[in-house]
């Protein structure tokens, strides 16, 4: 990342126009990759996805490890250029394979192009990533670049359900990389994620006992006057300022209107932008005591995905990343986001990180859900210039 790297670049130039070149190629494939379904609650169809991706990595000479799983589909592993490694630490690229959308989604509404737009389940978070990712390393080979480390691709089946599965694998590479890329759609209109709050959910319980709310409500002890209080109590540690949220989002306890409630649950959802407030709020929540000493308050959970913080090694990777966009004929804005992805392990590796480096589009998880086909180009030219230059 030295400062020669601004200058305008013939390369950018080569790639920008090999990519022109393989335009109606690039949204073919993508119209292909769209048009399998692959939600990741359905392992025959992720499996059946990541074999189709797998070989589209192999057949450009990539060597791919598979790893099959019991419950999920299949999660891969490509590399190229393994000489590079391991004194030369590897570049990570993040993707997942699977989508939010259920079997016959694709059949209701298949790939669909209009305009500067394509439209389809998945088309956007994140099967444009794929795009990018296999045609950047195509366009290094073809125009006889060479990367200036290995590059590593993970893609996984199980992000949308919080990476249980594989997060072990996409830690283990990242403590290999001297950087992560996150093939996640970019922040409209095509700022790249910086920072990530932390994730965390709670579950709590609470046990009171029941008795006749007329005739002898002394001997009873209500849980949903517990839980009330839990709600406010955790409700307190919203702060707009640090960026802290606690949504005590689903609750529900009692039997009817004149029994004393015996139990009561809530389901919590908690962020923190910081890894310094996640360490301070989430023993404050679980620690919360009952009211009444003689109702019983289980409050369990924690924080599943770590902030990914804005440090000063993520901010000189994006300025190179945006000097390289500066070259290639587009700007790009950073933005931080409430959600998290696998961007969020990585980074709270101390692994330098830039998430969002997908499509520039918009409305993903829902039917309106697209991507700017001219995104696909200068994304795609984008990271092949951070595979050649990082
Ligand atoms: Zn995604």
């Amino acid at each position: 990342m030295t400062a020669a790297n601004a200058a305008p670049s013939p390369d950018a130039r080569r790639i920008t126009d090999w990519l022109s070149a393989r335009q109606a190629e690039m949204t073919a494939f993508l119209g292909t990759l769209v048009n399998i379904d692959s939600p990741s609650d359905s392992k025959a169809d992720t499996d059946r996805y990541s074999d189709f991706l797998s070989k589209a990595f192999a057949t450009d000479g990539l060597h791919i490890i598979t790893y099959p799983q019991e419950k999920v589909g299949t999660h891969f592993r490509a590399t190229w250029h393994e000489e590079l490694a391991p004194a030369n630490q590897q570049i990570l690229v993040i993707l997942h394979m699977d989508t939010v959308f259920p079997v016959g989604e694709v059949a209701r509404r298949p790939f669909r192009v209009e305009g500067d737009r394509a439209y389809g389940p998945g088309v956007c978070d994140m099967k444009h990533g794929h795009v990018q990712t296999l045609y950047a390393i195509r366009a290094l080979q073809a125009l006889g670049l060479a990367p200036k480390r290995q590059i590593t691709v993970v893609a996984s089946t199980d992000e949308e359900t919080g990476s249980l599965t594989s997060r072990g694998l996409i830690e283990e590479e990242a403590k290999r990389s001297a950087a992560v890329f996150v093939m996640e759609p970019s922040v409209w209109p095509g700022s790249i994620k910086t920072s990530r709050k932390g994730t965390g959910r709670f579950s709590v319980r609470v046990k009171g006992r029941a008795a006749h709310a007329g005739a002898n409500p002394e001997e009873g002890i209500s849980a949903t006057d517990e839980l009330a209080r839990l709600i406010l109590a955790m409700h307190a540690y919203n702060n707009p300022v640090t960026g802290t949220t606690v949504n005590v989002g689903a609750i529900g306890g009692g039997t009817r209107a004149n029994v004393v409630a015996a139990e009561a649950w809530g389901d919590v959802d908690f962020r923190a932008v910081t890894v310094a407030e996640a360490d301070r709020v989430v023993p404050a929540i679980l620690g919360l005591k009952a009211h009444n000493p003689e109702a019983i308050v289980e409050i369990t959970g924690g924080l599943n995905r770590p902030p990914m913080e804005r440090t000063p090694a993520i901010v000189a990777l994006y300025q190179h990343a945006r000097s390289l966009a500066n070259e290639i004929g587009f700007d790009m804005g950073e933005a931080s986001t409430g959600g998290g992805s696998d961007g969020n392990f990585t980074a709270a590796l101390g692994i330098p990180t830039l998430d969002g480096l997908g499509a520039v589009g918009g409305g993903s998880h829902g039917v309106s859900e697209f991507v700017l086909l001219r995104g696909l180009l200068e994304r795609t030219a984008l990271l092949a210039r951070l595979m050649q230059t990082v």
